[in-house]
């Protein structure tokens, strides 16, 4: 089969990359839209990235998602979009007119994932975000643009919440990580973006009596899939969107623009993945 009639075929690029979800994903959409094409796993050594990213489409790819410890370094070798370049780090290759362009999803992931869990959660006029490593970069890029007035971030190094306030401007408040209970009443979303509560690392202290009536509250973490926050949440019957669907979410803008059709997540979909995870 030449190159010209070969299936299409996308790729993630990282290293390790043995143990990321992705490829179930893509191949689920793949199988249930009756698209012939592939999703492979690249384990990319750093000295390698770049010859790999110029070479992309020699090796027969469509485009590529590219995960650790390649995000920050693939926007110098493509076109990043504005989210990109605001969040730092791309996740998502794609060629546009022969162009190698790049792009961040776990932007519309984390949006996507709130607005199909917690309908009209931007009605929150504060937010409290906790943590300010690469995610709380696309979660801020998020709730701005999606209008939300004030966002208080809190993170263990108060430097880092200081600078991404510095960058995003006026609406993010930096708070000392020893304040955020103050905050609590007043946010009407909670977003954890630390790796506090992810399996094998330590709980997030955090009462969520103290947040108001109707607050949203969501974790990026999903190892485990039900984190001690989500389910004390829960049991307040307050609404709650967590990490695995944003993962979900995230992955259909890419899965679009290699393949040409939107896919959709599905409460199957979420279960495949669920069970992988399951096996943990
Ligand atoms: P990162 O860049 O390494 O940032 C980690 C954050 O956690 C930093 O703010 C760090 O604070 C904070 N932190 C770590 N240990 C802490 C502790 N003991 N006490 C207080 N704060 C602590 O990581 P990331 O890429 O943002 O990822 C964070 C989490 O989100 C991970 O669990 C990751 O799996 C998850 N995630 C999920 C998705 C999804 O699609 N669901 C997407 C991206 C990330 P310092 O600045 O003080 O170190």
């Amino acid at each position: 089969m030449t190159r010209a009639t070969r299936p299409p075929a996308a790729c993630l690029i990282g290293w390790p990359a043995a143990h990321s979800r992705s490829p179930l994903i893509h191949h689920y959409w793949l199988r249930t839209l009756g698209i012939e094409g592939g999703y492979v796993i690249e384990a990319v050594p750093p000295d390698e990235f770049q010859d790999f990213v110029f070479r992309l489409s020699l090796r027969g790819f469509v485009g590529a998602n590219v995960t650790i410890p390649h995000k920050e370094r693939v926007l110098a070798l493509s076109k990043p979009d504005d989210r990109a370049r605001a969040v730092g780090a791309a996740n998502t290759l794609w060629f546009e007119n022969g162009e190698l362009c790049s792009t961040n999803t776990d932007v519309e992931g984390f949006i996507n994932n709130l607005d199909a869990c917690a309908p009209g959660w931007e009605r929150a006029e504060e937010a409290l975000v906790l943590g300010a490593g690469g995610s709380a970069r696309a979660v801020l890029f998020g709730l701005i643009e999606r209008g939300v007035k004030r966002v208080h971030l809190a993170n263990r190094t108060g430097e880092r919440a200081q600078a991404l306030a510095d960058q995003f401007g006026a609406s993010v408040l930096p708070v000392a990580w020893d304040a955020l209970s103050e905050l609590l009443p007043r946010a009407g979303l909670l977003v954890n973006t630390t790796s506090l509560g992810m399996h094998g690392q330590p709980a997030l202290e955090l009462d969520v009596g103290r947040l108001p009536q109707g607050a949203v509250v969501t974790d990026l973490v999903y190892v485990p899939l039900d984190t001690p926050l989500l389910s004390a949440a829960r049991q307040r019957g307050l609404q709650t969107a967590d990490g695995l669907g944003m993962l979900l979410h995230q992955a259909v803008r890419g899965f679009e623009l290699w393949f040409g059709k939107r896919p959709e997540v599905t409460s199957e979909l979420r279960a495949i993945v669920e069970a992988d995870l399951n096996k943990v």
